[in-house]
């Protein structure tokens, strides 16, 4: 029941393992899940359950009793209209033309980084399959790591939806509202369909908008990371959506203890989860010489962030793409490994 609810958007689990799929529920959320079954029969939209769920009161059923009420008086009255608008008129056929279908409004954008970039890719050494997917076109790079058993399709999907979302509109807004497509499409699958049941997937996309749009912007959902190397330093610009990822930036662990800590994979948002997704928004200050490596985790749980700077700081991105990619494999290959790397200019 409580797996039904969250795929409903309803009562979202605490955290989800990102290996397995597995939700974890708080104690107090069986209880919620007696009254969001009522709520249901009474057919109260998820979303307004969903609030009720958050400060239950007496009042707020009184309320939908008397909407309940008023909404039947409504529809009453458009019957009995519709009765009387029939007896007085005759009825003629309704004349429907050629669908005027103007199509998405699309806008062309220039750009204004000239740039090189390359992207790879591998399974690693230990899993069957790769459920990483990565995305290098125009403007736009992403990386996206699925998860459950339909995890390949999960990323695939992401990075798809994103791709034609955001090329409809390729701004800011365009950007978050292709992240959230990207959510919609996977969870509405993962509700529907048994064989996708558990799909979800991380992404982390970055646009390389022109000043006059803002510049360049990411979004984050999950664990992948965009990082930005300049002068030699390395600086994460991304925040982890993880448990131990809010450790980290309360104090309570140092990076180093997060890379091996045991619930490392627990996180706390991902692509098709809920139905809807509010992604992290970054503005990415980006200068010439500035590069910028997006990667999924199977990079930096595996190497330690000093061995990739010197690989990433490679002659090209091609590169340290290939260094980055074979010292993940090096240090075990336990996860799939995609990488992104790209020269501001
Ligand atoms: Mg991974």
């Amino acid at each position: 029941m409580l797996r039904s609810y969250a795929a409903a958007g309803v009562l979202s689990p605490v955290a989800v393992d990102r290996v397995s799929g597995y939700r974890y529920y708080s104690q107090q959320q069986v209880g919620q899940a007696r009254t969001v079954g009522l709520l249901r029969r009474a057919r109260i939209p998820l979303a307004e359950t969903a609030v009720f769920l958050t400060g239950p009161t007496y009042d707020q059923i009184e309320l939908w009793q008397a909407q309940l009420d008023d909404e039947f008086d409504i529809r009453r009255h458009a019957l009995d209209a519709a009765r009387k608008e029939l007896n007085e008129k005759s009825t003629l056929p309704a004349v429907i033309g050629p669908r005027q279908d103007s199509g998405r409004e699309r806008t062309t954008t220039t750009m204004a980084t000239v740039m090189s970039a390359a992207t790879g890719t591998d399974r690693g050494l230990l899993r069957d399959t790769n459920q990483d997917a990565v995305l290098a076109e125009g403007i736009l790079y992403a990386v996206a790591d699925g998860m459950g058993a339909a995890g390949d399709t999960a990323s695939r999907w992401a990075l798809e939806t994103l791709r034609s979302e955001f090329t409809a509109a390729p701004s800011p807004d365009g950007l978050i509202r292709a992240c959230r497509q990207a959510n919609r499409m996977i969870w509405e699958h993962a509700s529907a369909v048994p064989e996708f049941d558990g799909m979800g997937s991380t992404i982390t996309a970055l646009a390389m908008l022109p000043a006059d749009q803002g510049g360049p912007v990411a979004v984050n959902v999950g664990d992948s990371r965009l990082y930005r190397i300049r002068d030699g330093r390395m600086e994460q610009l991304t925040e982890d959506h993880t448990i131990v990822g809010s450790l980290v930036r309360s104090g309570e662990l140092t990076r180093e203890q997060a890379r091996s800590h045991p619930q490392r994979h627990l996180l706390t948002m991902a692509l098709g989860i809920e139905s809807e997704v509010t992604p992290d928004v970054v503005a990415v200050e980006c200068r010439a010489g500035d590069r910028l490596l997006i990667s999924t985790d199977g990079l930096f749980n595996d190497v330690p962030e000093s061995e990739i700077i010197t690989a990433v700081m490679a002659s090209d991105p091609a590169s340290a793409v290939r260094q980055l990619v074979d010292m993940a494999k090096a240090a075990g290959g336990a996860d799939n490994i995609t990488v992104v790397v790209l020269d501001a200019s």
